[in-house]
Parts: structure tokens; sequence; C-alpha cells
């Protein structure tokens, strides 16, 4: 069983029991959604569009006025959906999407994709950081400094000819465990 926010669960389909009741979402229907009671079996699909289209639905059946509360019992838990085929991102989709308050989702959601971002940069090491801490832009000469690649903090100047000044590490920078903040433009950055 995934616990997924307040008192709400999330269990895997090949492991439900066979007499759990459920919905379909594919067979929910906008004018009975206040019907709605039992746990909403989600079908990931392999397909992106299909998978936001999915996503897309289960945040308005969720935020409707019309629905009140909807699970079902199993294990002393509420059962809020039955998924087939999910992934670790789905888990936290379907977590942003029971958070009501925008703020408090949008923050979760940032939180997670710094998290995602700094361990997917760790394993595959997209700069190709060598042991002096040199990335492969530095070891080609093309960047400005020779190490920490450009963990760099610096001011704009009104000057043409220098354009920037005060550069130096930035603060956050830390050895040996990289970015320690969350800063998700900095995390995207890529110079080629
Ligand atoms: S994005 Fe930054 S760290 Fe990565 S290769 Fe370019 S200069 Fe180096
Ligand atoms: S905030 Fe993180 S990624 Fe951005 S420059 Fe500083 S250490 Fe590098």
């Amino acid at each position: 069983m995934i616990s997924l926010y307040n008192e709400y669960y999330a269990i895997d389909f090949d492991k439900c029991p066979d007499n759990l009741p459920y919905t379909k979402l594919e067979e929910i229907k906008e004018d009975e959604i206040e019907n709605l009671k039992y746990a909403i079996k989600v079908e990931i699909k392999n397909d992106f569009e299909s998978n936001i289209k999915i996503l897309k639905n289960l945040l308005f059946i969720v935020n409707s006025d019309k629905v009140t509360d909807f699970y079902s019992p199993y294990d002393n838990k509420k059962i809020r959906f039955i998924i087939k085929n999910y992934s670790n991102s789905l888990i936290k989709a379907l977590q942003a999407l029971l958070i009501k308050d925008e703020k408090t989702r949008v923050e979760f959601l940032y939180d997670y994709l710094c998290d995602y971002l700094d361990i997917l940069w760790n394993e595959k090491n997209p700069c190709q950081f060598d042991e002096n801490s040199s990335c492969i832009a530095q070891r080609m000469k093309v960047a400005p400094h020779e190490m920490h690649g450009c963990c760099y903090s610096f001011n704009y100047t009104k000057n043409p000819m220098t354009f920037i000044t005060k550069s130096e590490i930035c603060q956050y920078l830390a050895c040996g465990k990289g970015c320690t903040e969350k800063n998700l433009s900095c995390k995207i950055f890529v110079c080629k």
C-alpha cells in the first residue's frame, strides 16, 4: 500500500483484493461525477500524452465541488486509487493532485523536481565532471573558470567591456555534496 496524502492511499492493481470495489477512470462521466463513491482505477499507459490526459482528468475529479469523499476501505485504510503500471513519478503526481492548496502543491512539486534532478545529475554526470571538479567545458577551455563548472555567482555591470563583475564560487556549492540549494532554474541549466 502506498501512502499518498493525509489519510489516503493507493494500491497496486496486481496486489488488490478481488472484492475491493472500484470505478475505472475511463468510465467516470462528468454529469455523474457526484455519484463517485469508490477508489478510482488508473491504468498508466506507455504514452506521455495519454498520461497527461489521465492526470488532468484526475485533477479535475479530485478538485470538483460535486465530489465529496471517495475511497474503498481496505485494511483500515482509505484507498483512493488502484494503480496499474505506475512509476515513482506517477506516485508523486498523485500525491500532488491530492493537495488542494495550489501554492502548497506547487512547492511540493518544486521540491520533488529539485531532488529528482540532484539524483539524476549525480547518477549520470551529464557535465562529465572529473576528479578535479572540472567539467567537460572547462577541460575544453571554453568556460571562464577551471573548476566547479558554472557554479559561480556574479553581478552584471553597465560596462560593455566587462559585462560581469564579482565572479565567485556560489555560496551553495558544498565540497563533495554538490548543490545544496533548491534552485530549479540553476539545476536545469546546461550550456550546450
Ligand atoms: S553546464 Fe556548466 S557545468 Fe555543465 S558543462 Fe556547461 S559549463 Fe560545465
Ligand atoms: S545554486 Fe546550486 S546549481 Fe546554482 S550555482 Fe549554486 S551550487 Fe550551482
